[in-house]
């Protein structure tokens, strides 16, 4: 079991790691219209740093897996995002400890997750970054498991719609954390890099549980 939570993890860090690659340019090109036009780029060169340090970690846990890929994010992505993808993946990653992956598990690490982003960032929704993208997700996803019964697989595509409207809410709002919020007005109209990014991850996160 433990064997086959790590070959997901595995798996799924590389499908995030190459669809980021593949968006690398798209993400760019969000963040060059509000900020400093490089989240495409730190969030490749993250994730497939942390593809690679995954990759030979035969016997270890999910746990350990998964906080390995927020330290390698830490030190990798740099900037605003990389504290705040992988501080709090490496802090929620101590749900995985006790039980590994289960439904429960999954839900738990997610919640703690958001909270973490939300500590460290100190943006609310409406502040057009990437809380707006997890916010729902989160939140669906935890309904979905707790109050609806469903699956954990329909449970992420519920979060993947919630995730996208979320992305399409930070188009028509202004910035008000990170470096978009110093162009006040001049922010609106545009879409956020980090809840795009944050939408490709979990839409990843769902290719992965499908296969
Ligand atoms: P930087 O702005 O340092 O260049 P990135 O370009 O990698 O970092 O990431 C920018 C993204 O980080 C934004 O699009 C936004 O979603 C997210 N972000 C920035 N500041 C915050 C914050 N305080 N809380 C949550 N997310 C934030
Ligand atoms: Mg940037
Ligand atoms: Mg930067």
């Amino acid at each position: 079991e433990t064997e086959r939570q790590r070959e997901a993890i595995v798996q799924a860090l590389e499908n995030v790691t190459v669809r980021l690659e593949e968006e690398k340019a798209h993400l760019t090109e969000l963040d060059s219209a509000i900020g400093d036009a490089d989240h495409g780029t730190n969030m490749a060169r993250g994730f497939s740093g942390a593809n690679e340090k995954v990759k030979d970690m035969d016997e270890a846990e999910p746990a350990e897996l998964v906080k390995t890929i927020g330290v390698t994010l830490v030190s990798e992505v740099g900037g605003a995002s990389g504290p705040l993808y992988g501080g709090s993946i490496m802090s929620a990653s101590q749900e995985f400890a006790d039980e590994g992956i289960t439904a429960e598990t999954s839900v738990a690490f997610a919640e703690a997750y958001l909270e973490k982003v939300q500590d460290r960032g100190g943006a609310e929704v409406g502040a057009k970054t990437m809380v707006d993208a997890l916010t729902p997700a989160v939140h669906t996803y935890k309904k979905s498991i707790e109050t609806d019964d469903l699956a954990p697989l329909e449970a992420l595509a519920k979060a993947v719609d919630a995730a996208e409207r979320g992305v399409g809410f930070t188009t028509p709002i202004r910035a008000k954390k990170g470096r978009a919020s110093y162009l006040g007005w001049r922010s609106v109209g545009h879409q956020d890099p980090g809840a795009t990014s944050t939408l490709f991850i979990v839409e990843e996160l769902l290719a992965t549980a499908q296969t």
